[in-house]
């Protein structure tokens, strides 16, 4: 997904707990949001958002655990959590091989770092377009 002409930035990030601990290149201009089903499950959430790594890039520091996902085209893709928190933190393949994802929302520079391109929009929920006319407060004064 990489293209010469895109400009790289360096990016760094940490699970909830501080256990794991990451590095890596990224492409400011490949990020995407995921609406599959998956992804939805896989992160407890409406979408996945996710920034494409420089192949090689990737540096982990902390033990990290994979959990191997087959999907519908038999492409297996192994995604990457720290093992006492449970935070998502990357998917790729055990040795490096192919496309490597680092998920936005573990990096420090995630508001650096919207969208370009939403994939499976078929399965998105009905409400996403919609939260800017959600009723919404500074913090969460509407929960008291
Ligand atoms: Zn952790
Ligand atoms: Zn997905």
């Amino acid at each position: 997904m990489a293209h010469p002409a895109d400009s790289l930035m360096s990016v760094m990030g940490q699970c909830h707990c501080g256990a794991v601990s990451l590095a890596a290149e990224v492409n400011p201009a490949r990020v995407f949001v995921c609406h599959c089903a998956d992804c939805q499950v896989l992160t407890g959430s409406a979408f996945r958002v996710v920034a494409p790594v420089m192949p090689g890039s990737l540096q982990v520091s902390g033990n990290v655990k994979g959990y191997a996902r087959t999907a519908d085209s038999g492409a297996v893709r192994w995604q990457y959590f720290c093992p006492e928190c449970g935070t998502p933190l990357y998917a790729g393949a055990p040795d490096g091989a192919g496309l490597t994802t680092v998920r936005v929302g573990v990096l420090a520079e995630r508001d650096r770092l919207p969208p370009s391109a939403q994939l499976w929009r078929n399965s998105a929920l009905p409400w996403v377009d919609g939260l800017r006319d959600v009723a919404a407060c500074e913090r969460q004064e509407l929960l008291g």
